[in-house]
Parts: structure tokens; C-alpha cells; sequence
């Protein structure tokens, strides 16, 4: 087994998540089997109770972990599936030593960072080597260089880098080159500056992976060389990626970073074949066809929210030869200037998951908006939800129907908490998690798509379609095509007469792969395409 440990520097947002998942996909491609995982400083046990502005989506599991979302790019670059055991944070690790202090593992002694919470994190790397057979494991430590909460991790790495000796085990230190515009030259001295504090906790990189918006001439190469103490090969460019992300492993692989890393870690493997992976990014970059697609949720501006939703969208807009462009609507506007303004004009409307109150209302008239007009709809945990409250309040005409997240005393609750919820006070690790089976009615457009009738996916909810309504709602037209295997709960809600109108409890973004895009994303992709073109044929 060999281990590559991957640290930051500099600043923080580097895409070392990004580097970390193309170099296990180059190393896939190589015959490889690969693990990625990741560790965080933060305190939190997980980030499950993290707000998205504070750390941008939450990645499920199939064991139903909630996770940093880097795992996100983890799965979607290479073929691993992750789980619990792939995320640690500081929170977790002190966990575990606090509970074995209090059980009598250490008894007698003082219990201190070295050793007991650096052993904590190498016995959980010894655990992943064990329980998770491959021939290499990336692991990325979050954060930068120079935090404070970060030293437990680098200094257990150092420890583990020891133990396995320096052919097991290679350190990747990924760093940013400074361009500045005005003088219009590249500055290193930062880069130097923070491998010289690696250096000083025992850590010196064998690749530095030099992120930079221009490229590295020779010169600039030879000084990292030269003040970083690598050879000149091991500085290795990681250029700004001009359409998409997942230009990233193939400009690496151009970098000959696989090479080195196989170099250094004396392993023999074939050169890879990127011919798929490179298809696919010709499809995302130049595709026939154009379209936009509204995206109607409460965390908006940041990027990161609903990471793994946009990146199903490239993935299913490059099976359908469309670049799928997105806009990002705050439900909030939509309340105050009402859903025209938004979304005339859109060839798909998606409300995806999301907690609490705040933007309901705007939500509710984007899908009513979406439903009248016959444009495409999608409808993502939350989003489906929030279908259910439109059906009934404007199909069924159950005023002030709504969930009973928003509205304890509604005199229609058609969204309630699930029953086995009702126990629950403990906040993380406490919704309905992980991977569910839904069975698929033969018939339906979910059966359309899957073209299935069982099928799994991952779930992060608390609150569900309330069966007391099923009745009603089925006899004015809602279709309920997905169900758990018990028929307890409505998993998946469509309506007929409709270009396309889907909305599922689940989480379909996690499980969409570049050359795999998601089924439902990808007949969404479609539908909204057909949609468009016979629109635009009907208009000439
Ligand atoms: N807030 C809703 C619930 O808890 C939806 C959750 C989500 O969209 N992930 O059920």
C-alpha cells in the first residue's frame, strides 16, 4: 500500500480537492486502485449541521455519512465509493480520545496531542488501508499550512510517513503562485514561506503542485526548485482551467504529474488510456446547443451550495450536447417581484433541497409558475416538497397547505415528519440518511428514465409526503411513481400532461459521473432541450 498525503499553502480555496481527485483519477486510469478521503481540523463531528454558507453543500454517503463536499469530487473522479471511515475531522478524532479516556484506555497516564490524538488519526489511515483494499490512498488534509488547528494532522502524518518509510509514502504540497498584474511577474516568495513552515514540523514535499493563472516558464520552475528543496521536475504547473473542471487531470497528466508520482512511489503501471475522459470534456466545451436552466433555492450566491446539482448538469448536459447554462434564482426575489421576472424565458426550472422557511413562498411560485407555463420541472428533496404544497394548495385548492417544517399549525399539513423522526432531538447524523431503495411504477416517467423498477438512493431528510392526502391528491392527478418497498413513503411525485414534471425526495446529484450522468438529470436535460428546439422551430 502506498500513501500520498496532499497539504495546502498560502491561502485557502486552492482546489486541492480538485488535485487530490484528478490525480487519483489519472492513477485509475493507470490500472490503479485508489481510496481518497479527507481530513478536516474543524471541531464539528461532521459538517452535517454546518450552514451552506459556512461550508458550502453537504455530500451523502451510501452509509448515509454527511460529509465535506471535496468527497463529492472524490466520487465523481474516480471510481471509489466512499464512507464513513473517509471523512475525519478534529471533532471526531477528540471524540474518540475523550471516550477512551473515560473508559480506562489510558489510565494512569497524562492524555496529551502527542501521542494520543496523533495516534487516533494514524490508527484511522492503518483502519481505511485495512478495511478498503487498494494500492494507494490519497489522502488531502484541509485547511493551510500555519492554521493552528491543522498541527495534530500534520505532525500524525509526519509520524505515519516514518513508520512506512519514504517509498510508501509521498507528501504533495499544492500552493499558489502570486501573479501580479501590475508588475506582470510571478512571486514565490509565499510559496517558499510556507514550505519552510512544512519543513519546520518535519514534512518535506516531494511534488509541489503549483497552482498559477499563467503559465510557469523555466525559471520561475527552477527558483521553487531551488528554495523548496525538489528537483526541478517535481515543481509541477496546475494552470487555471479555462472552460471546466475536469480539463484538471488531463492538464496534469500533460504536467507528467502520474509519471512522477509513479516515479516516486516505485510503481509499475501502463501508461493511462484518457481517451473516454478527454471525449467527455470535448462534449462539455463545445457542445451543438445552448439552454438555461433556473435554479431556484436560498443559498444562491455561494458556488459551493449545490455543488454536486451543477456539476450533474454538466455531466447531463454533455450526453445531450448542450451546454446547460445556469441561473441562479433567489426564491426571496421571487416572492417580492413575482416568478415572470425570473423565469419567462428559462427551458427548465429546478428547486432543489434545503432547510428551513426563508424563500418557501417564492419556491412555491416557481413551481406553480413552471407547471402552468409547461415548462420543465425538476423538484429535489426540499423541491419535491415543495411541489406537493403547490399541487395542493392550487390543484386541489387545500388553502395554506404546507409542511409542517414551515407551518406547525397548517389545517393541511400534506408535508410531515416522518414518523421515525419524531423521537429525534439530537442534532447530526440524525435524518433519514443514506441509500433507500424505491420501488419504480412500470408506466411512469420515473420508470421512463430508470428504465428500472428498483432502484437506490441517497436521502438527507427529516420530513415526508404525508399519506393521508395520497388519495386526494392522486384523484386530482399528482402521480406517485417512486415508493419505499413498504409503500409507506412517496419517494418519487410526477404529473402527466406536462413536457416534464418530476420531483423525487432524494438526492439523485450524488450518484451523476461524468460518463454516467444521473438518469433523471439527464431526461430532464433532454425533455428541456426537446422543449426548446420545437419552440424555436415553431417560432421560425
Ligand atoms: N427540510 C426538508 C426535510 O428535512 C428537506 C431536506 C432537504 O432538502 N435535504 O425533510
Amino acid at each position: 500500500m502506498k500513501y500520498i498525503f496532499v497539504t495546502g499553502g498560502v491561502v485557502s480555496s486552492l482546489g486541492k480537492g480538485l488535485a487530490a481527485a484528478s490525480l487519483g483519477t489519472l492513477l485509475e486510469h493507470r490500472g490503479l486502485k485508489v481510496i481518497l478521503q479527507k481530513f478536516d481540523p474543524y471541531l464539528n463531528i461532521d459538517p452535517g449541521t454546518m450552514n451552506p454558507f459556512e461550508h458550502g453543500e453537504v455530500y451523502v454517503l451510501d452509509d448515509g455519512a454527511e460529509t465535506d463536499l471535496d468527497l463529492g469530487h472524490y466520487e465523481r473522479f474516480t471510481s471509489t465509493n466512499l464512507s464513513k471511515l473517509n471523512n475525519l475531522t478534529s471533532g471526531r478524532v477528540y471524540e474518540a480520545v475523550l471516550k477512551k479516556e473515560r473508559s480506562g484506555t489510558y489510565l494512569g497516564s497524562t492524555v496529551q496531542v502527542i501521542p494520543h490524538v496523533t495516534n487516533e488519526i494514524k490508527d484511522r489511515i492503518r483502519r481505511v488501508a485495512k478495511e478498503m483494499t487498494a494500492d494507494i490512498i490519497i489522502t488531502e488534509i484541509g485547511g493551510t499550512v500555519g492554521d493552528i488547528e491543522g498541527l495534530p494532522f500534520l505532525e500524525a502524518i509526519r509520524q505515519f510517513g516514518q513508520e512506512v518509510g519514504p517509498e510508501n509514502v509521498l507528501f504533495i504540497h499544492t500552493t499558489l503562485i502570486i501573479y501580479m498584474r501590475a508588475a506582470g511577474e510571478l512571486k514565490t516568495k509565499p510559496t517558499q514561506q510556507s514550505i519552510a513552515k512544512l519543513r519546520e514540523i518535519g514534512i518535506s514535499p516531494g511534488i509541489i503542485l503549483a497552482r498559477t493563472e499563467v503559465s510557469l516558464d523555466q525559471d520561475i520552475k527552477d527558483k521553487i526548485s531551488l528554495f523548496c528543496n525538489v528537483p526541478p521536475d517535481a515543481v509541477v504547473e496546475a494552470i487555471d482551467t479555462k472552460h471546466s473542471i475536469y480539463e484538471v487531470p488531463l492538464k496534469l497528466h500533460e504536467e507528467r504529474l502520474d509519471d512522477l508520482v509513479c516515479k516516486l512511489l516505485q510503481l509499475e503501471t501502463k501508461q493511462p488510456d484518457l481517451t473516454r475522459w478527454r471525449q467527455f470534456v470535448n462534449r462539455v466545451i463545445s457542445p451543438t446547443h445552448h439552454m438555461r436552466i433556473a435554479v431556484v433555492g436560498k443559498y444562491i450566491e455561494l458556488q459551493d451550495a449545490y455543488k454536486s446539482i451543477y456539476e450533474a448538469f454538466v455531466h447531463a448536459g454533455a450526453s445531450n450536447d448542450v451546454k446547460v447554462e445556469i441561473v441562479r434564482v433567489d426564491a426571496e426575489l421571487i416572492e417580492k417581484k413575482g416568478a415572470e421576472l425570473y423565469l419567462a424565458g428559462m427551458q427548465g426550472v429546478l428547486v432543489p433541497g434545503g432547510f428551513g422557511m426563508r424563500g418557501t413562498e417564492g419556491k412555491i411560485a416557481a413551481v406553480k409558475y413552471a407547471r402552468e407555463k409547461g415548462i420543465p420541472f425538476f423538484g429535489i428533496c426540499l423541491g419535491m416538497q415543495i411541489a406537493v404544497i403547490e399541487f395542493a394548495r392550487n390543484v386541489c385548492g387545500l388553502a395554506d397547505a404546507n409542511s409542517t417544517e414551515f407551518n406547525k399549525t397548517t389545517p393541511h399539513p400534506v408535508i410531515s415528519l416522518l414518523e421515525e423522526q419524531k423521537q429525534v432531538t439530537q442534532k447530526g447524523g440524525s435524518m433519514r440518511l443514506g441509500s433507500w431503495v424505491t420501488d419504480i411504477q412500470t408506466g411512469t416517467r420515473a420508470y421512463d428514465v430508470y428504465q428500472s423498477v428498483t432502484i437506490t438512493e441517497r436521502h438527507r431528510h427529516r420530513y415526508e409526503f404525508n399519506s393521508a392526502f395520497k388519495t386526494e391528491m392522486e384523484n386530482h392527478g399528482l402521480v406517485i411513481s417512486g415508493s419505499s418497498p413498504d409503500g409507506m413513503l412517496a419517494e418519487i411525485v410526477e404529473l402527466n400532461d406536462h413536457p416534464f414534471f418530476l420531483a423525487c425526495q432524494f438526492h439523485p446529484e450524488f450518484l451523476s459521473k461524468p460518463n454516467h450522468p444521473h438518469p433523471i438529470f439527464f431526461g430532464f436535460v433532454k425533455a428541456a432541450l426537446q422543449n426548446h428546439l420545437q419552440a424555436a422551430s415553431a417560432e421560425l
